[in-house]
């Protein structure tokens, strides 16, 4: 297995000695800049977890997570397959777990490989995930929005926020 991200690690303990009930599950919808080392300033931190609360009124939390490494934010049970980037071709699931591991030393480096299938040279970030996934030092997550897909003008209204593109990704737990 890949390194786990803390924060998942805390939903397993959170849900296992928490009060939710055996064989429910929680999702997530997690915003992470595009540049996996971008740290957005404090006040439009602030700015965009009110407005995605906003967004999504029926969340149970909507928090903003600052990690002093760059972490792996992963889609949990969505998690289908990756894609090189370059010929779209599938990626082995072990091989990219070896480089998984290979790369994480202080937090993940996010150096390059390449690819098995046409010798790119990529980063993991740079892989295409189904469903997406991603690196980052900072996200901006609602835990159970009780919506399916966050509509594109709040993404966009939430970048334009955050002075940064953003990757969301949908993790079911
Ligand atoms: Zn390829």
């Amino acid at each position: 297995m890949p390194p786990q991200p803390a924060a998942a690690a805390d939903r397993h303990a959170a849900t296992i000695g928490g009060i939710r009930v055996c064989g429910m599950s929680d999702n997530w919808i997690t915003l992470i800049p595009d540049n996996p080392r971008f740290v957005p300033d404090l006040i439009k931190q602030a700015q965009a977890r009110e407005r995605f609360a906003e967004i999504a009124p029926a969340a149970d939390s909507v928090e903003i997570k600052v990690c002093q490494k760059v972490e792996f934010f992963d889609c949990g049970g969505n998690f289908e397959r990756i894609l090189c980037p370059s010929c779209r071709l599938e990626i082995p699931v072990r091989w990219w777990q070896l480089r998984m591991e290979q790369d994480y030393s202080d937090g993940f480096m996010l150096g390059e490989f390449r690819t098995p299938c046409c010798t790119k040279p990529v980063t993991l970030n740079d892989l295409i995930y189904e469903w997406p996934q991603g690196f980052a030092r900072f996200a901006l997550d609602a835990m159970n929005p009780r919506f399916g897909m966050l509509d594109e003008k709040y993404k966009e209204e939430l970048e334009r926020i955050l002075g940064t593109n953003l990757r969301v990704i949908y993790q079911h737990l």
